[in-house]
Order: C-alpha cells, then sequence, then structure tokens
C-alpha cells in the first residue's frame, strides 16, 4: 500500500491536468436536509473533512476538475473552487417545485414556508432522487466540465476516481475507462473498497485499489 501510494503522489507531480471523481463512499452520512446547519468538522465524519482537505492540498496547485455523483453539497463546504466542481446528480441545497411546474431553482431559505411560489407545492432538493429532478440546476457546469475535459487531451492526465459504486456508472465510472483508455499520457486511480476493479482494455495505464478510498487520501496528508 505505501507503494501505490508513492506511485500516486509521483503522478500528481508529474501531472499537467487531474481529473477528480468524487462517489459514495465520501456520502455525509447525516440525512437529507440537516446537514446544512452541521458543519463537516463536528460530524461523525471528521475523517470525511480531513480527507477533502487531503485531496485539495494534492491538487490545489494542478488544472483540476472534480466530478461528484453526491448531492449533499458538501464540496462546496471545502476549499474547492465551486467554478472546478460539477454535481450532475443535483444538490440537496438547491430547492425546486417538487412538481417541476418551473424550471427556477431557488437557494436554501430563498423562499418563504419552501412553498413554490407558482404552483404552491412543496419544494424539494434538486436533485435526482426528487423523481422531478430539473436538470438545468447543472447542466451549465456540465458544459464547462466537457470543455475542460477537451483540454486534457494528449496532456499528462492523472484520473483519480474516488469511491464510485455502480449507481449511476455513466456519470464518471465508465467515462472515466474511455478516457484513462484513449489518452496515452493519462494515469488512472480507482479506489474503492469493493468495486475497484479495472476492466481489461484500460489496464495498461490503470491502477485498482481495494481500499476505502477516504482512509487512503485522508492518510495521504503526512505523505
Ligand atoms: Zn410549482
Amino acid at each position: 500500500m505505501e507503494e501505490i501510494k508513492k506511485q500516486l503522489t509521483d503522478a500528481l507531480t508529474g501531472a499537467e491536468k487531474v481529473l477528480i471523481g468524487i462517489g459514495g463512499e465520501w456520502k455525509l452520512r447525516e440525512d437529507g436536509r440537516d446537514i446544512r446547519e452541521r458543519s463537516l468538522g463536528d460530524s461523525a465524519q471528521a475523517g470525511l473533512k480531513e480527507a477533502y482537505d487531503s485531496l485539495y492540498a494534492l491538487v490545489k496547485d494542478k488544472d483540476y476538475h472534480v466530478v461528484t455523483t453526491l448531492t449533499d453539497g458538501a464540496i462546496y463546504e471545502t476549499d474547492f473552487n465551486p467554478g472546478r466542481v460539477v454535481a450532475p446528480c443535483g444538490n440537496i441545497h438547491w430547492r425546486q417545485c417538487s412538481n417541476a411546474c418551473t424550471k427556477d431553482i431557488w437557494e436554501e431559505g430563498e423562499i418563504p414556508d419552501d412553498v413554490c411560489p407558482h404552483c404552491g407545492a412543496p419544494l424539494t432538493g434538486n436533485t435526482l432522487d426528487s423523481g422531478n429532478y430539473i436538470e438545468e440546476g447543472y447542466l451549465p457546469r456540465w458544459e464547462a466540465y466537457k470543455k475542460w475535459q477537451t483540454g486534457t487531451l494528449n496532456r499528462a492526465l492523472v484520473i483519480l476516481e474516488l469511491g464510485e459504486g455502480f449507481g449511476t456508472p455513466t456519470v464518471m465510472r465508465w467515462p472515466f475507462e474511455k478516457i484513462a483508455f484513449f489518452n496515452q499520457k493519462s494515469l488512472f486511480f480507482r479506489i474503492h473498497e469493493s468495486f475497484y476493479q479495472i476492466p481489461r482494455e484500460a489496464q495498461e495505464r490503470a491502477y485498482g485499489i481495494h481500499c476505502n478510498s477516504v482512509d487512503f487520501i485522508r492518510d495521504l496528508a503526512g505523505i
């Protein structure tokens, strides 16, 4: 494990671009809307905050981009530049009409009583779980992300896929495999407690690391 940690940090040192995927292992355990009242630091997952900090320290001077399948918004409570983050599954802290009668999206607390001003339906989190997910919330960020991605072609790219399972594989897991396959200068690190396997066609420049990705990244802080 020490050897792969060194490989990863060496790879980051030489990277021109860093693509980071954050998945389910990084999910805040507190449910739903109470998340915003809790800072990461005082939760039972203090280790999670440390892991985000460690990750940020590793990439802060790089041309990085983050894609997360989480909807807890926790990454926005860290030092990561929100302009370099996309959350295509939504953000629980953004509110939308539960009937999706309008494409308007509001900040938490912006609308009195959390009721849709157009139709009177309750507001709900602007996430994939809402049932009527309004995708306009993330699409501009997604376009920016795709544009950034085209700039990684033929550049020394490190891909860190952290704790992503198979919930929404089209967002991160499968596209990352493809990027790793086509970019000859890429190195792909997939870290997960269970789903660390690398498909054969991507194996040449890829490492599947059998470890909880939060623990792995947090422990890199001291290296
Ligand atoms: Zn409405």
